[in-house]
């Protein structure tokens, strides 16, 4: 472990960083090429569903309802599969559609449709008012931010706690009618691995605000991805809405992307019955109906929720380790030194680096340099300027765990680095 910086006399910290620059050059001469960047499941993880692409199988091509899968319609996506997934995220079925293979597009369209046409709620189109502007909760989702910037939303950051969005901030935020929206991911946060608190939540759909069609994006991408045993429970988002006066709040979305295939799964949308009728009214333009022989098969493979469970627990034997390492090598090598803080999520598919403000460019930098490709720093923050330039996304899940190890040691030399040519500066 390297030592606390700041108890270093002038001549030592000199010491240390001809010694880090030694062991930089050390890592550089090793050639290393790996990759930290992406959120996606190793082959391993996929090689779990592979049962899948011989489902639902010659001749199997109905579902509990005598639905013929192979044809148009069902908008609503197959009702056996809804009530899986209604159980996981404590969505009552009649509230939760199965759609497509993203929940990126789900929420890309509601974005859009807001914006063309208005909500339900909305007194206009989103697009005829001066300004719209979108909450953030920070660090973020990248793509949540992308679509914004797609379409000119104003993105406003607020502080993520572990429990969730500060509400001092939101509270302030949503004073402005032009405030329209919230990103949040309420369990297993990318990047941080927040989960969003009963309390948090039951204030943000509490909130008054000016505008009378604020939307929360409540993206469940991770609701059944605990690293930890137990999975946090899903909080029943609509109830708490509907308890807390404002039941058209919650645009709720999630997928199978990182359950089975990612991208060849199946999406879901849950809200009111109401926005579900706007929605749906805007989506049957757009669709005939989902691919409903991809539902059918995702039926199939799971059986029902205890099926998506036991499959998750798959996973977790897969992932787990591969945190244990991130974490076990930042506690060895930078722990005590105040070179750097991190989270230790309990689920999701990242870990969150805070660097010594400033550094978190450089040390992305260095990192490339020496051959481990490291999300771009700032993506965590909307329009991909962290202010503080601090923050930088782990994503251990795609490498083997010895690919993990080699690069997170790489790492720690890097932010070492950097922290000591800053302090010297
Ligand atoms: N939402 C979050 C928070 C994600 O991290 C991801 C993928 O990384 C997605 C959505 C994408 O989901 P989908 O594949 O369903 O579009």
């Amino acid at each position: 472990m390297s030592p606390a910086f700041e108890n270093l006399s002038p001549d030592e910290l000199a010491a240390e960083h001809a010694r880090l620059q030694q062991a930089y050059a050390d890592l550089q001469a090793t050639g290393l090429t790996l990759d930290l960047t992406r959120g996606k499941p190793a082959p391993a993880q996929l090689d779990l569903s592979n049962a899948l692409l011989s489902l639902p199988g010659d001749g199997d091509f109905r579902d509990g309802t005598g639905t013929d899968v192979r044809n148009y319609g069902g908008l609503q996506g197959l009702p056996e599969l809804r009530a899986i997934f209604g159980e996981l995220l404590s969505i009552d079925p009649a509230n939760l559609w199965a759609a497509g293979n993203a929940s990126l597009e789900i929420m890309h369209d509601l974005v859009a449709f807001a914006l063309l046409l208005g909500t339900n709620d909305s007194e206009r189109p989103w697009r005829d008012e001066p300004a719209v502007k979108f909450l953030c909760p920070v660090p973020g989702y990248d793509r949540h931010f992308a679509i914004a910037e797609a379409y000119g939303i104003e993105m406003i950051p607020v502080t993520l706690h572990a429990d969730g969005p500060d509400l001092d901030e939101v509270r302030a935020a949503v004073a402005d009618p032009a405030v329209k929206g919230m990103w949040c991911v309420p369990t297993y946060a990318n990047p941080t691995g927040a989960v969003y608190s009963e309390e948090v939540t039951r204030a943000l759909l509490a909130l008054e605000t000016a505008a009378p069609d604020f939307r929360i994006v409540w993206d469940n991408a991770y609701a059944v991805h605990p690293l930890a045993e137990q999975c946090a429970p899903a909080l029943p988002i609509l109830e708490l809405a509907a308890e807390e006066g404002h039941p058209n709040r919650v645009w709720t979305v999630a997928s199978t992307s990182k359950i089975t295939f990612a991208g060849a799964g199946v999406a879901f949308l849950g809200s009111s019955a109401e926005n579900l009728a706007w929605y749906g009214n805007l989506y049957g333009k757009r669709s005939i109906g989902p691919d409903k022989v991809n539902q059918l098969r995702h039926l199939r493979f799971f059986g029902d929720a205890a099926g998506v469970r036991a499959h998750m627990e798959k996973h977790r034997q897969i992932l787990a380790p591969k945190f244990d390492a991130v974490l076990e090598i930042l506690d060895a090598r930078l722990g005590g030194t105040g070179a750097a803080t991190w989270t230790r999520p309990e689920g999701g598919y990242f870990i969150s680096l805070d660097v010594v403000p400033g550094t978190a460019r450089r040390v992305v930098e260095l990192a490339k340099a020496a051959g481990i490709a490291l999300t771009a720093a700032g993506a965590t923050f909307p329009g991909g300027v962290d202010p503080r330039d601090e923050n930088i996304r782990l994503a251990p899940s795609f490498p083997s765990a010895d690919d993990v190890r080699t690069s997170m040691d790489g790492v720690a030399t890097c932010v070492l680095l950097a922290a000591l040519e800053a302090r010297l500066a």
